[in-house]
């Protein structure tokens, strides 16, 4: 019984191709590949300027920085997300403070960004949890009514929609991740994008040790010139190679999108008939890459999340539990940023799994997946156990 991973990038020879002709053509660092990337993503995406970057973290850093956010401050971020999101506020000395989210889609809202807004609050980072799309309106205007920069973490939301646009479009500035985790790969990689030129030029000096001439223009002029560095700054640049594969799976996107939704929508039409779990759908403003398709093991099903982890296990089926909560990691704990309770966090982070969805899952892997939940959902109460699922399989 061959093992069904939980996520497979979509690569092939057009990717070889274009890191190929990159090796050949001797500029491997960032260069010409990076900017017509920058271009074709942040066109894409309906922004003006595209940044990319070795991640979404470093992506995240310089958005903040740009943003003007400063030692002492508060930034609201979700706890309900990957821990880089609640990191990169402690990057620039800033707390962050932890919103609870939305029972349906694992997403901050307006109103459990507002429960936790301090007086020292600067900006909130909204992330479109898993590829569903944040309810951005209501907290964009939460964020004007308090001054707030409004950052988003679109890590995971290359392809979804808000409002009939690309995620990310109402932002001051947002973050995407090129992660092989996330819809769209290029190994390790970011962008930064927004429609403010101002931030867009500083991030670009800011990703290049703050130098004022790129590295790609000084080596391709004539008369050597003279860099000057007026700010301290990082090196968070991506490569040609990582650029040129980029453009590619840029191209692939859109049928990412739909074989992951088409996935989705066959999950969803067996899991209804099944009771005891609820499952992550499009809210009703948007639409999801579903980059994680998650559903929540409720307490009338006849096993807990881990029992049916280990079951799907059984079945040769690598499920993961759900997202994870940084309020509960050693790096938080203790932290003065938990100002209320998170509820919803600690329901979801501790009852939802991650089931298999990857654009080359065939037929057939899916009806093993959707026959293991099946059977699960039929098994007799009584083999609440993990060792009894084991044995008796
Ligand atoms: C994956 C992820 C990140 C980090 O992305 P990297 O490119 O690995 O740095 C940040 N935020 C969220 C919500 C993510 O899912």
């Amino acid at each position: 019984m061959s093992r069904i991973s939980v996520m497979k990038p979509w690569l092939g020879p057009e990717e070889t191709e274009a890191v190929s002709r990159v090796i050949a053509s001797g500029w491997v660092a960032q260069g010409p590949r990076t900017v017509e990337f920058e271009r074709a993503f942040s066109t894409a995406h309906g922004v003006s300027h595209g940044v990319a970057t070795s991640s979404c973290t470093t992506a995240l850093h310089l958005a903040l920085l740009v943003a003007g956010v400063q030692p002492g401050d508060d930034v609201i971020v979700p706890s309900f997300s990957f821990i880089a999101t609640a990191n990169v506020v402690t990057y620039v000395g800033a707390r962050p403070v932890f919103a609870d989210v939305d029972l349906v889609t694992g997403n901050v809202t307006a109103e459990t960004l507002d429960s936790v807004l301090t007086p020292r609050t600067t900006a909130v980072i909204a992330v479109d949890q898993g590829g569903v799309p944040v309810d951005l309106d209501p907290i964009r205007t939460l964020c004007d009514r308090h001054s707030l920069a409004l950052i988003e973490d679109a890590a995971c939301g290359a392809g979804s929609t808000y409002r009939g646009f690309p995620v990310g479009v109402g932002a001051d500035v947002t973050a995407w991740s090129f992660h092989p985790r996330k819809l769209l790969t290029t190994g390790e990689g970011g962008m930064l994008t927004t429609d403010n030129p101002e931030w867009a030029a500083r991030a670009r000096r800011l990703r290049e040790h703050s130098m004022d001439v790129s590295a790609a223009e000084r080596h391709t002029s004539v008369l050597p010139v003279q860099e000057s560095y007026p700010e301290v700054g990082f090196n968070y640049r991506m490569t040609d190679l990582q650029a040129a594969m980029g453009l590619v799976q840029l191209g692939k996107l859109p049928e990412m999108v739909r074989r992951r939704r088409a996935l989705a929508d066959d999950y969803r039409a067996v899991l209804s008939t099944l009771a005891g779990l609820r499952y992550v759908t499009d809210p009703e403003y948007g639409t999801s890459n579903f980059q994680s398709f998650w559903i929540e093991v409720l307490p009338d099903f006849p096993l807990n999340r881990e029992e049916l982890l280990a079951w799907l296990a059984a079945d040769g089926i690598s499920a993961r539990r759900g997202i994870m909560a940084a309020h509960r990691q050693g790096a938080y704990a203790g932290h003065s940023g938990l100002v209320r309770p998170l509820p919803m966090t600690e329901r979801l982070t501790d009852n939802t799994l991650i089931l298999p969805v990857f654009h080359s899952m065939t037929e057939d892997e899916h009806r093993r997946v959707t026959a293991s939940l099946r059977a699960a959902a039929e098994s007799p109460r009584n083999t609440r156990n993990h060792s009894t699922i084991m044995g008796s399989r």
